[in-house]
């Protein structure tokens, strides 16, 4: 079980569908309903003094793999195309979240000067220590990779104790919870468990670059209300990742 007065600094990583609608089912646009939602929840755990970044997926607008698949566009320039997209849904949860009356700066991984800094470490740790929220847009700046991986890395650089990945179900399970009524919840797993049954709750690469360097992984559901705060808690049903 976790307790979040273990807990200094935190990363949060949404996925781009998580923000298109309060429930699941619906896996394009932004739905305002679900940034207030995320930006309230964000509130509650920033209430506590733990310092909060996020990553942003974008695959509510753009993904690079199935623009390159579908449209024949090369698939660096279709995931530059992708990371564009998490820009766009930085944005709008930045605002969102200064509507909660807290303090927000959007760090961009590819330089854009006019909507948000360059991401460079030591500021966005400085951010974080100002009592300000950071959110990490344009994942690693690289195509080929993922904002999973970019969430893991970010963590990493913030020297998070935990990375919280807010998902469509509430944790890890055996197999799908939504086709296999008798799917088994798994409170606890390791990392290699997790690699080895390739249970697609995030990819490798993020996975691998955790457990090298042994930071927690909680997975949770985002549809539950207040779930970021229960889950640090520990009141809330989720998946603990570790060694
Ligand atoms: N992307 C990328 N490099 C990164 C992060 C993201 O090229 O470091 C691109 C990639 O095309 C990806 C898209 O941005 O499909 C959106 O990110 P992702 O699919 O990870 O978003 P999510 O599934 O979390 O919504």
């Amino acid at each position: 079980m976790l307790d979040h007065q273990k807990y200094k600094r935190v990363l949060l990583k949404i996925s781009g569908e998580a923000l298109s609608s309060l429930t699941p089912g619906q896996h394009q646009g932004i739905n305002q309903g679900m940034l207030n939602k995320v930006a309230n929840d964000i509130r509650n755990v920033v209430n506590l003094g733990i310092d909060v970044c996020i990553v942003i997926g974008g695959g509510n607008i753009y993904r690079g793999v199935s623009g390159s698949k579908s449209h024949g566009i090369d698939r660096a320039t279709s995931d530059h195309m992708g990371m564009l997209a998490t820009v766009i849904n930085a944005l709008a949860l930045q605002n969102a979240i200064e509507h909660e009356g807290m303090l927000c700066r959007v760090m961009t991984a590819i330089p854009m000067q006019a909507i948000g800094e360059f991401y460079i470490r030591r500021r966005a740790i400085r951010h974080m220590e100002k009592g300000r929220v950071v959110i990490f847009a344009a994942g690693t700046g690289n195509p080929f990779f993922t904002t999973d991986t970019a969430a893991a890395l970010r963590a990493l650089e913030m020297g998070c104790d935990l990375l919280l990945k807010a998902t469509k179900v509430d944790g890890v399970y055996d197999k799908d919870p939504k086709i296999y009524p008798d799917a088994i919840h798994y409170d606890r797993l390791s990392y290699s468990n997790l690699l080895s049954q390739k249970l697609e709750v995030m990819d490798a690469t993020a996975v691998a670059l955790v457990q090298e360097h042994n930071l927690p992984l909680a997975v949770f559901s985002i549809y539950e209300n207040d779930s970021f705060l229960k889950v640090l808690e520990g009141t809330a049903k989720h998946t603990l990742v570790t060694e």
